[in-house]
């Protein structure tokens, strides 16, 4: 699945880049020398960052600087604000494909549902058309909200598509490759989740998963007020980094030892050979998710610390 790079080009033109930093998902790590070579064919000189980039909170305008970069090229994300001392280029990365077949052959699990709200991520947009049209022809109600850029647009810390939506609908049907962007929905909505994977051809309820990672927030959360020694995490990346100070005062009220880490990503290896009893995060909220089976102690992010802070 690829997508265009044409108005990527002709945006970086019109704003007169010469030299581009190019950022992208993981997912798109195998297109990315293509990319940089097309980028270089249309007159660009090219830096390829292979540091991880997980949405537009992380902007590499000061270190793309520091290389003599005039613009960022961020693939596959949104802008939602997130001040840069450079040009940025946001390049959607469209994929255009058809969920229509999928969820034909998978028809049967939609089935007790009548109305059914569907969210997407940026790069399938498209798709969330084609989903309605085959849905609605086979007497399902579809509902879809806008409160990003796009109609149905989630991303993996911003839900309010579906949000707004979650009292008129029975069931969720999110379009996505991979279950990263369902995953994030179905943690924060009682509704039946199904997620609509475009690279595997399926389509799974996320409910087992959900009630797995439910667990380990109600089993960390335990660990965390008996803990005696506990770490902020704190990423310094652009769009995600947060005061702690204020949190670490009303920890420490409450009789626990506080201290703050920072780091860029927040991993697992990093608080290797620390003395930490637990850790919460202020950082992006899905690590409190999606990694949590990672981690040697227990991690919670801040929403799902409880009454102790
Ligand atoms: S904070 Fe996390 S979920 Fe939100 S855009 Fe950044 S990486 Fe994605």
């Amino acid at each position: 699945m690829s997508a265009s790079i044409v108005p990527a080009v002709e945006k970086l033109k019109r704003f007169n880049a010469k030299r581009v930093f190019v950022q992208y998902p993981e997912g798109l790590k195998l297109r990315v020398q293509g990319i940089a070579k097309e980028l270089e064919a249309a007159g660009f000189e090219v830096i390829v960052s292979v540091e991880p980039c997980y949405g537009a909170c992380d902007l590499r305008d000061a270190e793309a600087k520091r290389l003599g970069c005039d613009a960022l090229l961020h693939i596959g994300h949104e802008d939602f604000g997130v001040k840069s001392e450079l040009l940025v280029v946001f390049w959607e990365y469209f994929i255009d494909t058809d969920p229509a077949p999928i969820i034909e052959k998978e028809f049967a699990k939609l089935k007790p549902y009548g109305r059914i709200g569907i969210v997407t991520s940026i790069q399938f947009v498209h798709a969330v058309e084609k989903a309605r049209k085959f849905l609605e022809k086979n007497g399902k109600k579809v509902l879809t909200h806008k409160a990003l850029q796009y109609e149905g647009q989630i991303l993996g810390c911003n839900l309010d598509a579906a949000l707004k939506i979650e009292n008129d609908v029975d069931a969720f049907l999110c379009i996505s490759a991979g279950k990263f962007y369902g995953l994030g929905l179905v943690m924060k909505t009682d509704k039946p989740m199904f997620c609509l994977d475009l690279e595997k051809g399926t389509l799974s309820d996320m409910d087992e998963l959900k009630k797995r990672i439910q667990k380990t927030i109600a089993w960390n959360r335990a660990a965390l007020d008996d803990a005696k020694r506990v770490a902020l995490l704190v990423s310094w990346k652009r769009g995600q980094a947060k005061s702690p100070f204020e949190l670490k005062k009303k920890l420490e009220a409450k009789g626990k030892e506080v201290i703050i880490l920072a780091m860029d990503e927040i991993t697992p290896e990093k608080l290797t050979g620390l003395k930490i009893d637990a850790a919460l995060n202020l950082a992006c909220p899905r690590i409190g998710i999606d990694d949590l089976g990672r981690y040697r102690m227990p991690v919670l992010n801040l929403e799902d610390a409880g009454t102790l802070i």
